[in-house]
């Protein structure tokens, strides 16, 4: 838990945000400007930062957010026509947020990457 991090203040209930699901593990909130018409943030509980400090014992917490993705794309219809996942690591990815995220976009079609 980090005092000043938006996504760890959204869980504690001291910023506006709807928790969409929460498992004690990750949690899930809409993207506030949306790029998609689907937009959802996977996001571990545990306050953890970048990608650059992963290792072989947050797999399994990586893993999960796959996984909950995969089930919020049901959830939000998105099954037949599929979607994207996104994970931003550092200042040319344009990373605004310093907790590790997996955006879950869909809902049209996306256009080919690059
Ligand atoms: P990233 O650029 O990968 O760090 O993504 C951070 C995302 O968090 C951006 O898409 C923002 O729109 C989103 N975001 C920032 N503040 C909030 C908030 N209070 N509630 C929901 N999403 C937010
Ligand atoms: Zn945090």
């Amino acid at each position: 838990m980090a005092e000043g991090c938006i996504f760890c203040r959204i869980l504690r209930g001291e910023v506006k945000g709807e928790v969409l699901y929460n498992d004690g593990q990750a949690f899930v909130i809409r993207d506030i400007r949306p790029r998609a018409p689907v937009h959802l943030l996977i996001i571990p509980v545990q306050h953890f930062t970048y990608l650059t400090y992963l290792n072989q014992a947050t797999e399994p917490m990586v893993g999960h957010l796959f996984t909950v993705a995969e089930e919020m794309a049901k959830r939000e219809g998105l099954g037949a026509n599929g979607y994207r996942l996104v994970m931003n690591q550092g200042k040319d990815s344009g990373q605004e947020v310093a907790h590790l995220h997996l955006h879950l976009l869909g809902g049209k079609h996306l256009g080919t990457m690059g």
